[in-house]
């Protein structure tokens, strides 16, 4: 139980910002630039990430946040986090959702993984249990209760507020030859009485060196060897895991005015190389099956409607960005830039119609799970995706110069340049520094480095475009559809 007292309420299992941040420095193994870092927050631009990711924590804590963020467990009665709730009613969903919505505004969309996306890996497992019989591990040697386990493991995550990123695809490397990723699988390499031991690599992981603990698993493709259909989760500072980080994007420590956006640093990506790591027997969720592997595409559900709501917020705050852009430069009553603000709204309220429509097909399933429909969920995230890029490129055409012509806030507090750029800058009833600051923040979404990684990763970090249409022909039932047309065609 934590120190901060919630005065009359109920008690509470949530941890707080500084907790969460020491719960970070515990030895893990972490590289940036290939130099080996003592503590993750030795990386200014990781400190500062982890510092956004704490304040959601003590934001739990704050009534003005307590309901979107908190919720009781159902088990204990405690006030835990959301990010490991399991939906069972509509009213989860609508919870769920405003978590979803809180930590995507709360990192306007830049964190692809924040505290409450991982989890929904292992949530997402739960709610197919169903599909778990007869799952039994492939080595006789240990024999896990896969179901116990993931239950547990749910549990465990939402009365410790465990954080974790999560990572299913496999390195780059030579995808026609079968041996070059046979060198990089995850898989198997001993099995001992209490866990198994496992070597290989994982990538990208997303927030790793940020978070608690890592869940695991390979794509499922068929001929998958039974050795690599392994899900489980582990500690980051398990002996063996070694984090080697991308090159840092953003901008910490830069003045607020010149980087709204990336002075809040940004969740990392990194390699995950394991070697020889051990996996307890409990925190095993599948050993050797692939048709459990295969359930994986299905588990995915809670995080995909996770990426579809971000892509809906970020869409309300590119709405948002083009109206202040038309009223500041006075192109608010121009047919063309009207046309541009159309395209943007439209995007919006077409996003939004996809999250309404995937919650409205929610159903409890055999599991007693609540969730969306997948159908609505994939359609508008390849919708989300193919149109992403082209709404990023109208709202920067919207503003013209004022994107690239920017100059700083110590350039217009200099005696002998300010005034002159306080006199040529002003926007239409607002003075130069406001429309350049509102500038600056358009450059951190759409055009810095960080925008830059944030884009390619909204176009393939589910899945890129092509698996997702492959989804839809494979997976979207027409039986109906057909029969329409059929009758319509008097066939
Ligand atoms: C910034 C970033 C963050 C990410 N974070 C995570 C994370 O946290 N967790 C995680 O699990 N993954 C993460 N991903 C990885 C993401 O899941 C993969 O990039 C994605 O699955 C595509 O795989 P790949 O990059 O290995 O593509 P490659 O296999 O290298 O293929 C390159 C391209 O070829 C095409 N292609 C290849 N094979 C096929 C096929 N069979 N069918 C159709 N098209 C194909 C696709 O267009 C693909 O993009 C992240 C990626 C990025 C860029």
């Amino acid at each position: 139980m934590n120190s901060i007292a919630l005065g009359t309420k109920p008690a509470h299992a949530l941890k707080t910002g500084a907790e969460f941040k020491a719960s970070l420095d515990d030895g893990r193994q972490l590289w940036v630039n290939g130099r080996k870092l003592a503590k993750v927050t030795d990386e200014p631009a990781l400190a500062a990430g982890i510092d956004l990711m704490a304040s959601m924590f003590d934001d739990q804590f704050d009534p003005a946040f307590e309901e979107a963020t908190t919720t009781l467990d159902p088990k204990t009665g405690l006030r835990v986090g959301r990010s490991w709730q399991v939906p069972q009613t509509a009213e989860d969903i609508k919870g769920r959702r405003a978590m979803m919505e809180y930590t995507s505004l709360k990192t306007v969309g830049t964190f692809g993984r924040p505290v409450d996306l991982g989890p929904t890996l292992a949530v997402g497992i739960l709610a197919h249990l169903h599909m778990f019989n007869g799952f039994k591990s492939a080595f006789d040697g240990c024999q896990p209760d896969f179901a116990e386990n993931v239950q547990r493991y749910v549990e465990e995550g939402r009365l410790n507020s465990i954080t974790c990123a999560e990572s299913l695809t496999g390195p780059q490397n030579d995808r026609s030859s079968p041996l070059a990723q046979a060198a990089s699988l995850l898989r198997v390499k001993s099995v001992e009485k209490n866990g198994v031991r496992i070597s290989g690599a994982k990538s990208v992981g997303s927030i790793a060196a940020q978070t608690n603990e890592i869940f695991f698993s390979n794509l499922g493709y068929p001929g998958t060897p039974a050795e690599a259909c392994v899900w489980g989760a582990v500690p980051i500072n398990s002996e063996g895991i070694k984090l080697v980080s991308r090159e840092m994007l953003s901008n910490p420590g830069a003045d607020p005015f010149d980087h709204p956006l990336t002075h809040k640093g940004e969740e990392a990506d990194q390699l995950v190389i394991f070697d020889n790591v051990f996996v307890p027997k409990e925190r095993i969720f599948n050993l050797g099956s692939e048709h459990g592997l295969a359930i994986s595409g299905k588990a995915t559900i809670f995080a995909h409607w996770h990426v579809l709501t971000r892509l809906k917020v970020k869409s309300e705050i590119f709405v948002g960005c083009a109206q202040m852009v038309t009223e500041i430069l006075g192109t608010d009553t121009i047919p063309a830039v009207r046309s541009m603000l159309a395209e943007i709204i439209e995007y919006n309220r077409t996003l939004e119609a996809f999250v309404i429509a995937a919650e409205a097909g929610a159903f409890v399933n055999e599991s007693g799970v609540m969730v969306p429909d997948v159908m609505m969920l994939t359609t508008g995230r390849l919708y989300a995706i193919r149109n992403y890029p082209h709404i990023i490129h109208v709202l920067q055409e919207m503003c013209g110069q004022g994107l690239v012509m920017r100059f700083g806030k110590a350039a217009f507090e200099n005696p002998e340049i300010g005034h002159h750029l306080i006199e040529l800058l002003p926007g239409k009833g607002v003075s130069g520094m406001h429309k350049e600051r509102l500038m600056n923040f358009i450059w951190d979404l759409t055009c810095s480095s960080l925008a830059g990684r944030v884009a390619l990763f909204e176009n393939v970090n589910a899945s890129p475009a092509p698996r997702m249409r492959e989804r839809l022909v494979a997976e979207f039932d027409r039986s109906d559809l057909v029969a329409k047309a059929r009758d319509a065609a008097g066939l």
